[in-house]
C-alpha cells in the first residue's frame, strides 16, 4: 500500500457516512421537531344564538398540520362539531399545510344542546414523529354561553300621541340585558338605555317623527340580546299629521356680496365661478355637510336625564321662521333652490344674551358652515338643543351648564342675513319641532308623566 491510498480511504468513509446521514438529520429536524401547532379560536363574543360560525386558525411551521378537532361541552354533554385531517407531503416533508383556517357552524338546537354555559374545546396535531408518531398536540378551550331565546319586551308606556315632526318617549321592560334596544320609526332607529330607574330592567327611549313622517309611519319597540336574538313589540300610538308653512326667500346681489366671501374657504376651487352657482353649493352641499357634522355629535349622548321642566326660548324675541318651513329661494325673479328650515329663528335686539334652554352638557362649540358659530347642548338620552349664528360663545366643550345660564350672544355668523338666533332641537339624529319642548303642559303629558309612572328612581 502506498501513502496515498492509506490517507484516501478514511476520507471516503467519512463522506459516505455523512451522505448516508443526511436523511436522518433531515428527519430529526423536520419530523422530530418538538413545537406544537399554534391555535386561535375566532369568536367575536361568547354568546351563541340560533347559529354562529366559529373560526379556528392553526399554524405549524415545523412538520405541518396533521389534524384539527373541535367539540362543544354543555351541561356535561360533549358534541363533536369538527374533525379534519390534512394531507401529508411525503415521509420526509411532513404535512402539506403549514397554516389553515377552518370554520364550523354551531347551531345549538340542531345539536340538541340546551341554553346555558358551555366550553368550546379545540385540539390540533402536527406531522412530527414524536409521541410515538402521533405528533405534537395543542389544546385550547373557550367559554361560551348558549342563548337561543329572544328577549321579551314589556311596554310600560301605554299610549303615544305624536305629531309629525314631534317627539315622544317609550318605556319598556326587557326580560334580559340587551346591548341594543329602542324604538323604530319608519326606517329610523332610536336607541333606549337602562339606568334611569331603580329597576335595571326598565329601559327608556326618546324618539321622534321627522317632519316628513306622517300618519302612515310604523312604530315598534325592538330589542336584540348579546346572542343576536331579536324581538319586536307593537307600540300603541296615534300620529297627528301636520302641514308646514311655505316661505319665500328673495336673494339679492347685496346679500351675495356681503355673505359669499365668508364661504370661499369651504369651496376654494369654486370661488371664481358664478355667484349663483357658488350660493347653491353653500346652500345645498355645505348645508348637508353641516347637518352630517351635527349628526355625528348627536350620535353620542349622556345616559342620564340632565334637564328639568320646560325648555327656555330666547327672551323678548319674535319668531322669524318656523320649524320645517318649506323655503323657496328666488333670485332675479326665478326659483333657484328649495330647502327645509330645521329650527326656529328668533330675533331680539342685536347681540342678545342667549340662555341655555335647559340643564345640559356642552357637546359642541365652534364654527359650522352655514350655521356659523354654534353651541350644541346634550340634555341626555339623545335630546339636544342647538344655537346658531352666534356672535360670541361663552362656554367650552364638555362643560355642564344650568338652565338659563348664558352660553353666548346672538349674531349673524354663517348664512344669516340679520342678527337672530337659529334654535334647533334634535332627538338623536332627527330635528324636531322645538315648540313642544317650550310647552310645560306638553312635556308633562307626553314625557314627564310617562317617565314618573314607569317606576321609582
Ligand atoms: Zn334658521
Amino acid at each position: 500500500m502506498n501513502k496515498k491510498g492509506r490517507s484516501f480511504k478514511p476520507i471516503l468513509v467519512v463522506i459516505v457516512v455523512l451522505l448516508a446521514s443526511i436523511p436522518a438529520v433531515w428527519l430529526a429536524i423536520i419530523r422530530m421537531e418538538g413545537t406544537a401547532p399554534a391555535i386561535e379560536i375566532g369568536l367575536e363574543s361568547p354568546f351563541i344564538g340560533a347559529s354562529r360560525i366559529v373560526t379556528v386558525s392553526v399554524d405549524d411551521a415545523g412538520s405541518g398540520i396533521r389534524s384539527v378537532w373541535m367539540s362543544l361541552l354543555v351541561d356535561g354533554r360533549e358534541v363533536e362539531i369538527l374533525q379534519r385531517t390534512f394531507p401529508s407531503a411525503g415521509f420526509f416533508a411532513g404535512g402539506k399545510e403549514k397554516s389553515v383556517q377552518v370554520k364550523a357552524t354551531i347551531s345549538p338546537q340542531s345539536l340538541g344542546l340546551a341554553d346555558g354555559k358551555g366550553v368550546i374545546r379545540v385540539v390540533a396535531w402536527d406531522y412530527s414523529l414524536r409521541k410515538w408518531g402521533k405528533g405534537n398536540q395543542v389544546y385550547l378551550e373557550k367559554e361560551i354561553r348558549i342563548d337561543t331565546k329572544a328577549p321579551s319586551i314589556d311596554l310600560i308606556s301605554r299610549s303615544h300621541n305624536l305629531a309629525q315632526g314631534g317627539s315622544g318617549v317609550a318605556l319598556y321592560r326587557l326580560s334580559e340585558d340587551c346591548p341594543v334596544s329602542g324604538v323604530t320609526v319608519g326606517d329610523h332607529f332610536y336607541p333606549g338605555y337602562a339606568g334611569h330607574f331603580n329597576d335595571p330592567s326598565i329601559y327608556m327611549a326618546f324618539f321622534a317623527l321627522d317632519y316628513q313622517q306622517g300618519k302612515g309611519t310604523r312604530l315598534a319597540a325592538t330589542a336584540e340580546d348579546f346572542a343576536g336574538n331579536r324581538s319586536t313589540a307593537g307600540l300603541v300610538y296615534h300620529i297627528n299629521a301636520r302641514s308646514f308653512r311655505k316661505d319665500a326667500i328673495n336673494l339679492s346681489d347685496t346679500f351675495f356680496n356681503a355673505k359669499m366671501p365668508d364661504f370661499d374657504r369651504y369651496f376654494p376651487e369654486s370661488s371664481d365661478g358664478s355667484r349663483l352657482d357658488f350660493f347653491l353649493k353653500v346652500n345645498r352641499e355645505l348645508r348637508r355637510r353641516d347637518n352630517e357634522a351635527f349628526y355625528r355629535i348627536t350620535a353620542q349622548t349622556e345616559k342620564e336625564i340632565l334637564w328639568d321642566g320646560p325648555f327656555l326660548r330666547l327672551p323678548r324675541s319674535a319668531n322669524r321662521a318656523r320649524f320645517a318651513d318649506q323655503r323657496t329661494y328666488f333670485y332675479g325673479g326665478k326659483v333657484i333652490d328649495r330647502q327645509v328650515h330645521m329650527g326656529i329663528d328668533l330675533a331680539s335686539t342685536a347681540q342678545s344674551p342667549v340662555p341655555a334652554a335647559n340643564r345640559g352638557k356642552v357637546a359642541f362649540t365652534g364654527e359650522q358652515g352655514i350655521y356659523g358659530n354654534t353651541v350644541v347642548l346634550d340634555h341626555g338620552f339623545g335630546l339636544f338643543t342647538l344655537y346658531s349664528h352666534l356672535s360670541q360663545i361663552d362656554v367650552a366643550d364638555g362643560q355642564m351648564v344650568e338652565k338659563g345660564e348664558i352660553i353666548g350672544k346672538t349674531g349673524m355668523t354663517g348664512l344669516a342675513g340679520g342678527d337672530h338666533l337659529h334654535y334647533g332641537i334634535l332627538i338623536h339624529q332627527t330635528y324636531v319641532n322645538p315648540i313642544e319642548w317650550w310647552d310645560e303642559a306638553w312635556i308633562k303629558n307626553n314625557i314627564s308623566a310617562k317617565i314618573d309612572d314607569a317606576g321609582p328612581r
